[in-house]
């Protein structure tokens, strides 16, 4: 028997053996569904020598697949999985499009918006349709174009349809439906897509397109699906046409754990899986691998008061485990002291490292309190979530620069830059150009490019000129030079980094460190390589760059190695498991939220995430919740959440007296808040050594020897010159044309006389000079 298949019980082996034909899998949570998806397609590769380029596998997120290359690589002992179609829906239907985005009259440097993007131009169009922006809200006509899109309605069938707009009228914006056309013809003459477009394009490719539909359903031999309970009409639509001709299809998901329906998830996708294919094998995983049996018993006590469920049992071998602590605060202070208190003890008791331990809520603005408490005590924290790196002002208005140079039809980018720094083209001018583009059916790119013809002020037209020069400039480096490299001209060239550099008061600094993080960033993305074991460099290009950074999800910006204690919505932490988990704010209005509460299948959807945020945990799990809380700007009282009342006392201990007697508030308490104290310190500063988060992983250093036989050692390969022979671990025989790359980052590129022509990382490299 193969050794991946060993540790596997017989359910999960069954699923990893079944070769043809559709499968689902539904389990609850922590029964090894990854883990068999992942062995599955190890299985397809190394048992039926199934060509990694035909296996298509969507994730949750980007790292949940990266995770899973790493495994198969690691089971398999050779590179083969990165060749695997693997990632979010998103970032492999990104893909896809990309290479077929002239079908659909996109450029092949399509811009993805994430979205702030897509807000602010909704806002714009919705000025232009001369509309009130306070009342057509940027982010409710989003969500309901988001709705429609994630339905496969596009923009005309809804402005035409009347039942479609039913709400719209009801709620008194009938014009919705006029700003989704607006918006859809805005961001194509963008060349941009936003994330629903991703999905919605796909869908309209496939099913407008006859020979690019029969070319990736003969492409797709074998299809796996983490998370299906999570998905939607449009990936649902999607996957089906996909799989249509081999129909080998395996999904797996836990109709437990659907907590996406606000975002068009429906779990009609599992029940109707089996419907939509004949002869549909269902595999059920009960046992749990992941947590102790107090934990499992909770999840079970609660979640069975769902109505709407798939029954199975959940059950686990694993230690009984400490009961589940229950505790009460006074106030949310007091609950984030609490918190930041038992951490402090538990890594003493326990000798657990500040990695071990997650904190989840239900609501983004619940992490101040910890955020706090876990400062005071000098506890090293990170929160996924909130307003992330990317969406400063000072970096988003960078990365316009390097979205222009890459897509210059992109209009949001081109206004955010093309007075910044202050050229003097002024909001007229600016006005001015885009009326000329809308009037004349041009981009405003090229109304700017041939400024001349639009009656322009001579002083603006000069700068204008000045303008579109340097942007084609810097695009005529794009074949040129690296992502980095492009990045540091536009520094450079534009004057922006001087100009951040020169404003010394704290927000400019702030600022102008930002910038530098981003320059560091896309540095070390350039110098880490496509795959780590053989060096190869990958595209590094400022496109792929672009596409890289717009796709992250939370949990890819995680550092694996660094020793923080994890803040995150419940949302956030699907798929995830630690070894102790704080689930905090448990309160009636808050989790379950208030406005869930009036409807059975909302009710049950936060019952469900209940059951998401339990299941996360591995050895110890509290339960916390505050009779006050500060919420929108008032101190409010709240209930104990009805949950809690679902959980039978026998599995409870309620012994840990939670923060202080009423009346004894220390610290910054609500209280303190009312009255006028500050309660937010400035924020933690980082660590020199400390890698920021966002950048993901830190590449292993140059001196971390990978190389199994000793023939292979990296640190030989400094003298290497153009005109050498070598051989490659992976690629075989080849010879080295071109040396480049800085003293600390050296790249070859080899002729590799089978594989033709690479460029090779040494640092990485198991290479060896003949
Ligand atoms: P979730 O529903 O939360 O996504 P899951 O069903 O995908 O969970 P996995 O994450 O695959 O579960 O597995 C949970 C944990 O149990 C992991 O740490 C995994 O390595 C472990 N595990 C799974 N199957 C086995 C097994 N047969 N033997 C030992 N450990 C296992
Ligand atoms: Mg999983």
């Amino acid at each position: 028997m193969q050794h991946y298949l060993e540790g596997l019980n017989e359910q999960q082996r069954e699923a990893v053996l079944h070769k043809d034909g559709p499968i689902m899998i539904v389990a609850g949570a922590g029964s090894g569904k990854t883990k068999v998806l992942t062995t599955r397609i190890a299985h397809l590769m190394a048992a039926h020598h199934i060509d990694a380029f035909r296996i298509l596998a969507l994730t949750f997120t980007n790292k949940a697949a990266a995770e899973m290359k790493e495994r198969i690589e690691r089971t398999l002992g050779n590179t083969e999985a990165r060749n695997l179609y693997i990632g979010t829906f998103h970032s492999v239907f990104a893909r896809i499009l990309r290479a077929e985005a002239d079908r659909l009259g996109y450029p092949r440097s399509f811009t993805i918006y994430d979205t702030d993007d897509a807000r602010s131009v909704v806002k714009t169009v919705v000025q232009e349709l001369n509309l009130d922006d306070k009342h057509y809200k940027p982010n409710l006509v989003l969500n309901r174009i988001s709705s429609a899109k994630n339905a496969l309605v596009g923009p005309d069938e809804y402005a035409n349809d009347y039942h479609l707009q039913q709400e719209d009228m009801q709620s008194g914006r009938p014009a919705i439906g006029k700003i989704y056309q607006a918006y859809w013809a805005r961001c194509r003459k963008n060349g941009a897509m936003d994330f629903d477009d991703l999905l919605f394009n796909m869908y309209i490719l496939l099913s407008t397109f006859p020979e690019v539909l029969h070319k990736y359903q003969h492409k797709f031999q074998y299809i796996l699906i983490d998370e299906y309970q999570d998905t939607n009409a449009a990936q649902y639509q999607i996957v089906k046409l996909l799989a249509a001709v081999h129909e080998n299809i395996c999904v797996v998901g836990d109709d437990a754990q659907s907590i996406y329906s606000f975002r068009g998830a429906t779990i009609e996708n599992i029940l109707q899986f089996q419907k939509d294919y004949d002869d549909v094998k269902v595999v059920k995983l009960e046992q749990n691998y992941r947590s102790t049996q107090s934990i499992i018993a909770v999840a079970n006590e609660v979640i069975k008061n769902n109505k709407g469920q798939i029954p199975k049992a959940l059950w686990t071998d694993n230690h009984p485990g400490e009961k589940i602590r229950l505790v009460r605060t006074m106030t949310d202070n007091d609950e984030g002291k609490y918190v930041a208190d038992t951490i402090q003890e538990q890594k003493l008791r326990n000798h657990y490292n500040n990695r071990d331990f997650a904190i989840l809520y239900r609501t983004n603005a619940q992490s101040r309190s910890f955020e706090e408490s876990l400062r005071r005590m000098n506890i090293a924290y990170r929160i996924y979530g909130g307003i992330s790196f990317y969406q400063r002002k000072e970096v988003k208005d960078f990365i316009a620069y390097l979205r222009v140079i890459v897509n210059p039809k992109e209009e949001e980018s081109l206004k955010r830059i093309i007075n910044y720094p202050i050229r003097g083209i002024g909001k007229t001018s600016v006005e001015k150009a885009v009326l000329a583009a809308n009037d004349g059916g041009l981009s405003m790119w090229d109304v700017l490019g041939n400024a001349a013809m639009f009656g322009f002020k001579s002083g603006t037209l000069e700068s204008i000129d000045q303008f579109v020069t340097m942007i084609k400039m810097f695009a005529s480096e794009l074949d040129k030079k690296n992502a980095y490299d492009v990045a540091v001209l536009v520094g450079k060239h534009t004057g922006i980094v001087k100009e951040l550099f020169n404003d010394k008061t704290t927000e400019g600094l702030a600022r102008y460190e930002n910038v530098q993080e981003l320059l560091n960033s896309i540095k070390e993305w350039i110098e880490t390589p496509l795959n780590e074991e053989d060096g190869e460099v990958g595209d590094k290009s400022l496109g792929a760059y672009l596409q890289q950074i717009t796709l992250l999800t939370d949990a890819d910006k995680d550092e694996e190695d660094a020793d923080v204690v994890k803040l995150m919505t419940i949302h956030a932490a699907k798929g995830l498991e630690f070894p102790v988990v704080f689930v905090a704010g448990i309160e009636e209005g808050l989790f379950p939220s208030g406005m869930s509460i009036n409807s059975r299948e909302d009710l049950e959807e936060e019952r469900r995430l209940f059951y998401v945020a339990v299941t996360r945990a591995k050895q110890r799990l509290w339960l916390t919740y505050a009779n006050n809380r500060y919420r929108f700007g008032q101190l409010v009282q709240n209930d104990p959440s009805r949950f809690l009342d679902e959980i039978p006392e026998l599995h409870l201990d309620k012994s840990h007296a939670g923060g202080r007697a009423p009346g004894g508030f220390g610290g910054t308490s609500a209280f303190d808040r009312m009255h006028g104290k500050p309660s937010f310190g400035p924020p933690p500063a980082r660590k020199p050594d400390q890698r920021p988060s966002y950048l993901g992983p830190a590449p292993k250093p140059a001196q971390v020897d990978h190389t199994p036989s000793k023939d292979f050692v990296p640190s030989d390969l400094s003298g290497l010159a153009p005109g050498q022979r070598v051989e490659h671990q992976k690629f075989g025989f080849g010879e080295v044309t071109k040396m480049e790359g800085s003293g600390h980052n050296p790249i070859a590129t080899i002729k590799f006389d089978l594989n033709g022509e690479k460029k090779i990382m040494l640092n990485y490299a198991k290479l060896r000079i003949l």
